[in-house]
């Protein structure tokens, strides 16, 4: 049996899946299909979706399958075979330490005074990541401090994770291990697979992608739909790290396709590892 000798994580949400504004090229995902099917790839997903929502998007846009998938942020991450979704305990073990021996259930009651905050549906909680909503609005140092110094009167490292869901008009609070990034995550999964800088092909869309694509620790694609600002500041952080040749940006043109989404993968993929443009036919 072949062993994969190539490692490709992708962004799902507008990278993976048409789900944006551009036009899809009708060839991109049949291509991303076949590409998958090759023993000498491994693949992994990427996102902040939850388990369930992970597999909603693998069937209702019918991308492949993925050997692995890091999902809630980067707090979980599961080995897959077939229908079986197996999550990988050395990863939670690896950041469990983080939170002292507290868990999802501990924090919460740490919290449970704070009126602003109310907490999210039971699928977007786990063991380690507790979410909140929050007025859009707020003001929200104040807020945050106060937590701080609790979390910290209890020896816990967390990273507070604040943003906006526009369309709903509302503040979303995540209280994740301070350890448990997508770039962790991935780094985790690179060393325990073997899989080196040279290896891996990274590939995003926009500004929750940025830490990963500019760590300059493995090669990164952004699609030709990611949001101009985040092509500009990728390149700057990368230059000033001299690893420009770490980045590609999608331009179009690679077999006819428009490198939106999945063309754009590909694209990167092949200006990487061009072994890898065989594969896609
Ligand atoms: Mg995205």
């Amino acid at each position: 049996m072949t062993n994969p000798s190539i490692l490709l994580c992708s962004d799902l949400d507008r990278t993976l899946l048409p789900n944006g504004a551009a036009p899809e090229s009708a060839e991109a995902r049949p291509r991303l299909r076949t590409l998958a099917a090759r023993p000498e790839l491994m693949l992994a997903y990427v996102s902040g979706r939850h388990q369930a929502l992970l597999r909603q998007a693998i069937a209702d846009y019918a991308i492949p399958n993925p050997d692995y998938a890091i999902g809630d942020v980067g707090t979980t991450l599961y080995e897959i075979h077939g229908d079986h979704w197996r999550p990988w305990r050395e990863w939670a073990e690896h950041i469990a330490p983080d939170w002292s021996g507290a868990d999802h259930g501990d924090l919460a009651a740490l919290f449970a005074d704070l009126d602003l905050l109310r907490l999210q549906e039971p699928e977007k909680q786990n063991t380690f990541k507790l979410s909140y909503y929050a007025p859009s609005g707020l003001v929200r140092d104040e807020l945050l401090a106060e937590m701080r110094s609790r979390l910290a009167a209890k020896d816990v490292r967390a990273s507070l994770i604040w943003s906006v869901d526009e369309a709903a008009d509302i503040g979303l609070l995540d209280v994740l291990p301070a350890s448990a990034t997508k770039l962790h995550a991935m780094e985790f999964l690179m060393a325990r697979r073997g899989f080196d800088a040279t290896r891996t092909v990274f590939a995003g869309d926009s500004g929750n992608d940025l830490p990963v694509v500019t760590s300059g620790r493995l090669r990164a694609v952004l699609v030709r739909n990611a949001h101009s600002e985040v092509v500009s500041e990728a390149s700057r952080s990368l230059r000033v790290l001299g690893l420009e040749r770490r980045l590609y940006v999608a331009r179009g043109g690679f077999h006819h396709m428009n490198g939106n989404y999945s063309a754009g993968v590909l694209e990167g993929l092949a200006h990487f590892l061009p072994e890898t443009e065989a594969w896609m036919r």
